[in-house]
C-alpha cells in the first residue's frame, strides 16, 4: 500500500487540514504501507513560500511522518508530456462568456458552470493565452467510496463539460497533476477531503485516458466549527502553529482531533496510540 497527503502550501495548516492530514497517516501506517508527502504548489498566484516549512514543522510536531517528499512544481514536464495523451482543444472563454452561455442555454447545473463544448466545434487560435480543455468522454463514471460506502457517479459532458487541464497562464489544472502524480508514485489508496468527492470523476475519467490505475477513495468529512461550518483558513480557524505557541501537547492536539470524528479515546494520545483505534473503525476497512 502506498499513501499519500497532498497539501497546497496556501498558509498555515488548521485544525480541519491536521484531521484529513491525521486520517491519511493513520490509514497508510495502519497497513503497513508507504506515506508520501507531496506538496501541490502548481497556482504561484497562491502560494505561500512561508508554507511549505510550516506544514513540515506542522506534520512532525503531530509526529506524522513520511518517507518520500515531492513539490509539483519541480514536475511540470510529466504533466506536459500527459498532456500530449489527452484530446485537448484550445479554449479563450472567460468565465462571464461561460456564465452567459450557459444561463442562455438555462442549464443550472449546482455552483460550477458545465462548459458547454463551444470551441470544441470552433476554431480557436491557439494564442499563448488559451487554456487547453479535454474532451471529456460521453459516458458516466462512477466510484464507490470507502469512507462512506457509497456510488457517485456523474455524466462528465453534461455535469461538467470539457474541464480545463492547462490554463491560459499556463499552469497545470490540479486534476491533471493529481492524477499524472498519483499513478507515477503508484499511490493505492487516496484519503482526502470530502469536498473533492465531486472532482473524483473526472479524475477517474483521466485515468482511464492515461491507461492508469484506479486508487481506493476515502473521501473523509471535512471538520466544522460550532456552528456547524466548515473550517477555514480564510475564516479565522486557527493554525496549528498558533495553537503549538499556546504550548498545548501534540499529545492533546491529537486527541481533540480524534474525538471530533467520534472516537473515545484519553484527553491525551500520540498518533501511534491512535493506529489500532483507527483500524477498529469501520470506515477503514479496505473492502
Ligand atoms: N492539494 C489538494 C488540497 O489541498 C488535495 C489534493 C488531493 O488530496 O487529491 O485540497
Ligand atoms: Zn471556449
Amino acid at each position: 500500500m502506498i499513501g499519500r497527503y497532498a497539501p497546497s502550501p496556501t498558509g498555515a495548516m488548521h485544525l480541519g487540514n491536521a484531521r484529513t492530514a491525521l486520517l491519511a497517516w493513520l490509514h497508510t501506517r495502519a497497513h503497513g504501507g508507504q506515506h508520501l508527502l507531496r506538496i501541490e504548489d502548481l497556482d504561484v498566484s497562491r502560494v505561500r513560500p512561508y508554507a511549505y516549512d510550516l506544514i513540515r514543522r506542522d506534520l512532525t510536531w503531530l509526529g506524522l511522518d513520511w518517507d518520500t517528499e515531492y513539490i509539483q512544481s519541480e514536475r511540470i514536464d510529466l504533466y506536459q508530456d500527459a498532456l500530449t495523451h489527452l484530446q485537448t482543444y484550445p479554449c479563450t472563454c472567460t468565465r462571464r462568456q461561460i456564465a452567459e452561455m450557459t444561463a442562455a442555454a438555462s442549464a443550472p447545473h449546482g455552483p460550477e458552470a458545465v462548459y458547454p463544448g463551444t470551441c470544441r466545434h470552433q476554431h480557436t487560435d491557439s494564442a499563448k493565452t488559451a487554456a487547453l480543455r479535454w474532451r471529456v468522454p460521453d459516458a458516466v463514471v462512477c466510484l464507490t467510496d470507502h469512507w462512506i460506502k457509497q456510488t457517485v457517479c456523474q455524466h462528465l459532458l453534461t455535469e461538467v463539460g470539457d474541464f480545463v487541464l492547462r490554463r491560459g497562464d499556463g499552469v497545470f489544472a490540479y486534476h491533471l497533476a493529481v492524477v499524472v502524480d498519483d499513478a507515477a508514485m503508484q499511490i493505492t489508496d487516496i484519503v482526502r477531503g470530502a469536498d473533492l468527492l465531486s472532482s473524483t470523476p473526472r479524475q477517474i475519467a483521466l485515468q482511464r485516458a492515461l491507461d492508469a490505475a484506479t486508487p481506493r477513495y476515502f473521501h473523509v468529512p471535512l471538520m466544522t466549527d460550532y456552528k456547524g461550518e466548515r473550517l477555514a483558513k480564510r475564516g479565522g480557524a486557527p493554525s496549528l502553529k498558533d495553537l503549538r505557541e499556546t504550548g498545548i501537547s501534540p499529545e492533546k492536539v491529537l486527541s481533540e482531533l480524534a474525538r471530533s470524528l467520534g472516537w473515545k479515546i484519553p484527553q491525551e494520545v500520540t498518533a501511534a496510540e491512535l493506529l489500532p483505534i483507527y483500524l477498529a473503525q469501520p470506515q477503514s476497512s479496505l473492502a
